[in-house]
């Protein structure tokens, strides 16, 4: 499976929609990428995790810093993550950037299964930053959701992108507990 083409057709799925018809980062001051700088630049660190393929599609990119980090419990092996500036070509950012606010997540008991059914929910790491997050995500505009879910069917055609959001939702688990 060619990972970079999927990733492709997903972004392209994705296109310009976004989580409500204004611009959201005019609400919070852009909070979800301020937050995001690294010690570089006098941030804490905070930052992305990458989809299969997706390192090797932004380390061309020139903006992003990008690393391999551990998530022992959730994931099997180390994972990568990216620390950005806090600015972004908007066509180059990454899949966690245009899904944010929401995440695909695979239910405990479906984990198991070769092609996993998802759902498409409210991101719990978003509560900490995100207006759209602490209101419950009802502003959340339904066709973000629809547009979301579409390009999650077209990473669900992998089976390590299958893998690596299985493996997400069980890192979400630990959040959705102080939810
Ligand atoms: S997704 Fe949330 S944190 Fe990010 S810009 Fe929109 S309202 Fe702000
Ligand atoms: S990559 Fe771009 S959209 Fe994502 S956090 Fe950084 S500046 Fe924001």
């Amino acid at each position: 499976m060619n990972h970079i083409a999927l990733l492709r057709r997903a972004y392209r799925a994705l296109g310009e929609t976004t989580p409500i018809f204004e611009d959201c980062g005019q609400l919070c001051g852009q909070a979800c990428c301020i937050d995001i700088p690294d010690e570089e630049t006098g941030g804490d660190g905070k930052g992305m995790l990458l989809l299969p393929g997706e390192a090797e599609l932004l380390s061309y990119t020139g903006y992003a810093k990008l690393s391999r980090i551990e998530l022992k419990g959730a994931f099997a092996r180390p994972v990568w993550f990216m620390t950005c500036r806090g600015q972004c070509p908007r066509r180059l950012r990454s899949m966690a950037c245009r899904l944010f606010p929401l995440i695909p997540y695979v239910a405990p008991d479906d984990r198991q299964k070769d092609i996993p059914p998802f759902s498409i929910v409210g991101d719990p790491r978003g509560v900490a930053l995100c207006p759209l997050a602490q209101t419950g995500y009802r502003h959340v505009e339904p066709a973000f959701y629809m547009t979301v879910e579409r390009a999650v069917s077209i990473l669900w055609e992998s089976k390590a992108m299958r893998s690596y959001f299985i493996s997400l939702s069980a890192l979400l688990d630990d959040y959705f507990r102080f939810l």
